[in-house]
């Protein structure tokens, strides 16, 4: 039989779906500015030719694509150059940070196939050096105390039109900044009483520039250090000194801190740092239908919108891990994207693409039956079974072949019969014959219903015995092939169908994200019958369930012998055009 028969084959042979962020669609690889730096960099002999990034996550959420694309590129990047990728926690923000995000965030990188061997680093390790560094800036008349409220230094900031004014604190002695500086790391002072900041340039044209706070007075327990400090650094001093202690010679960060590089720069120039890196800045990725806010998602957790961190609808790693997405496929559409300096949305459809490329390949075939409907074949001996010779892999038959059992009583889906048929219908229906697959062709007589509903419960057939395997030894054709399985074999499996977790393109445009939820995204699907192979499944073991998708065991709820797929993506083919492909064939 002929795997087109029925059966959709998704052969990745098809277009690639449009992006509307990078410029090329051709099968050529994405062009890679921060590459072509890097080379003219070594060209130059800058850094001696090394290379040494970092990916510096917050540990307050979980990691999701967005960062996979800066983790395929921070560490593809030092891959390429016989470089060194460092993962390094900016934790700066006790409040916000905790160690079940450091642990997910450790084991979604290794997922995703990347190792940072012993170079794992805290920015909370480098708080006595951040602290002695702050202290130097104050020693060169770099930075000063100032005991003004938040409310007068942001009045005071000016904004886009007009230039900021000095602070009454900005010329204070040096000794008495120091000493307030001191005093403030020892807890003498209530929160906000007085901040540290750099001083820059009331007037620059760029706000970054205008005496931006460089500490702050925060009593708040931080998950590494306790309660060891009481001021902690700002991101943008504390990130341009973890890299230069680090020995990180290219920067990579996402466009909003493009205005905050003269400030990285700054700060290294004015300190006794071991190196100067480069900031350099890439678009982040959006992507249609789908939020990428740490604090959306985590809004969607806490108000319990979803099932956690790692809900299969969630754009976490963790969520699309459960989901059944591979670090090959994520890796795949993170190289197809590329790296830009502009901003935009890439269509989802690109990453379900590359999904289906890579579980083409790898998913086993599989029957399993999602709305059962009872088919009895009348002429087939009760207790007899027919053991039918099932292809694990279409594409690759050397991944051989399984046996399936076929008894007088089957299931079909419900979708597959139709008692008043549309035009061209080659699925069953009272008096049509139809193959099923891999096991013999049969015909429908009667159909019984519920007499109370009119619902038809069961189907009457007789089968072939001319057409086992499901070929007949006449040789007449039958277009429709269905799957299904025996009911007396099959095994009791929950299966729950995804979809959207947004039903608007852009779910960030509004006042609200959350009222743009997709109220059916998740379908729960019990008493479906999946063929006896599939009780040995695995949690995240990936499947194509025959002509429904591809489906992977969950890797929390499949356990002590309960079955749970989660349908990971569709086919291509779905159902309409399975009707459309059969219409062209008639
Ligand atoms: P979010 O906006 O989701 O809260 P973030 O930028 O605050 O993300 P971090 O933990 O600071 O989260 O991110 C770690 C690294 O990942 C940073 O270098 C950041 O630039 C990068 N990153 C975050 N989101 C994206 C994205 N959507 N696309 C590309 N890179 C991203
Ligand atoms: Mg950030």
């Amino acid at each position: 039989m002929s795997a087109s028969e029925g059966t959709p084959k998704s052969t990745g042979t098809k277009a690639v779906p449009a992006q509307s962020q990078t410029s090329d669609s051709s099968t050529q690889p994405a062009s890679h500015f921060i590459h072509d730096i890097i080379d003219e960099d070594r060209r130059a002999g800058k850094n001696g030719g090394r290379v040494h990034t970092r990916f510096p996550p917050e540990p307050n959420g979980y990691l999701h694509i967005g960062h996979a694309k800066s983790i395929c590129l921070n560490f593809g990047t030092a891959k390429k150059y016989g470089g060194l990728c460092n993962l390094r926690f900016d934790d700066t923000n006790p409040t916000t940070e905790n160690p079940e995000y450091v642990a997910s965030i450790q084991n979604d990188v290794r997922w995703l196939g990347f190792e940072w061997d012993d170079r794992l680093f805290y920015a909370s390790d480098y708080f006595e050096k951040l602290y002695q560094f702050a202290e130097h800036l104050i020693e060169t008349d770099k930075a000063y105390v100032d005991s003004q409220t938040h409310e007068q230094i942001s009045a005071q900031r000016g904004d886009f039109y007009r230039p900021g004014q000095d602070s009454p604190d900005r010329t204070r002695a040096k000794e008495e900044s120091r000493a307030l500086f001191r005093r403030m790391r020892a807890g003498e002072f209530p929160d906000g009483a007085h901040v540290l900041r750099a001083k820059i340039d009331m007037r620059s044209g760029n706000l970054n520039l205008r005496d931006p706070v460089i500490y702050r007075i925060k009593r708040a327990h931080h998950y590494r250090t306790a309660d060891s400090w009481c001021i902690y650094p700002m991101y943008d001093y504390a990130h341009c000194v973890s890299d230069a202690l680090e020995g990180i010679t290219h920067s990579l960060c996402t466009l909003e801190f493009e205005d905050h590089r003269p400030l990285y720069d700054w700060c290294l120039d004015q300190l006794p740092v071991p190196c100067h890196p480069q900031q350099i800045e890439f678009a982040r990725l959006n992507l249609s239908y789908t939020v990428l806010s740490k604090r959306k998602l985590l809004q969607l957790v806490e108000d319990k919108l979803v099932d956690g961190w790692d809900d299969p609808r969630m754009p976490t790693l963790a969520g699309l891990r459960r989901r059944g997405y591979t670090p090959e496929a994520i890796r795949a559409f993170c190289d197809r994207v590329g790296v830009g300096k502009r901003d935009g949305v890439v269509d989802v459809s690109l990453l379900e693409y590359h999904l289906r490329e890579d579980l083409n390949a790898r998913a086993a075939r599989a029957m399993a039956v999602l709305r059962p409907l009872r088919v009895v074949i009348e002429n087939f001996s009760e207790g007899e079974v027919l053991w039918c010779e099932a292809q694990n892999h279409p594409e690759y038959p050397e991944r051989g072949s399984r046996k399936v059992p076929f008894g007088r009583v089957v299931y079909i889906e419900q979708d597959d019969f139709r008692e008043v048929p549309p035009k061209k219908w080659f699925r069953l229906t009272v008096g049509s014959e139809v193959r099923l697959r891999y096991a013999c062709l049969i015909r429908c007589h009667a159909v019984v219903k519920d007499p109370a509903t009119g619902e038809v419960t069961e189907l009457r057939c007789t089968w072939d015995p001319d057409s086992r395997g499901g070929s007949p030894k006449d040789g007449r054709k039958v277009k429709g092939t269905l799957h299904w399985v025996s009911a007396e074999h099959a095994k009791d499996a929950e299966v729950r169908l995804y979809d959207r977790l947004f039903s608007q393109e852009n779910p960030n445009d509004g006042d609200d994200f959350k009222s743009f939820l997709n109220q059916s995204s998740l379908q729960v699907l019990r008493g479906c019958k999946v063929e006896p192979a599939l009780a040995a499944s695995q949690p995240a073991e990936l499947y194509q369930f025959e002509r429904l998708g591809y489906f992977c065991g969950d890797n929390k709820d499949l356990r002590d012998g309960k079955l749970v797929f989660n349908r990971t993506i569709e086919l291509r083919d779905s159902w309409a055009k399975i009707e459309g492909r059969q219409q062209g064939e008639s």
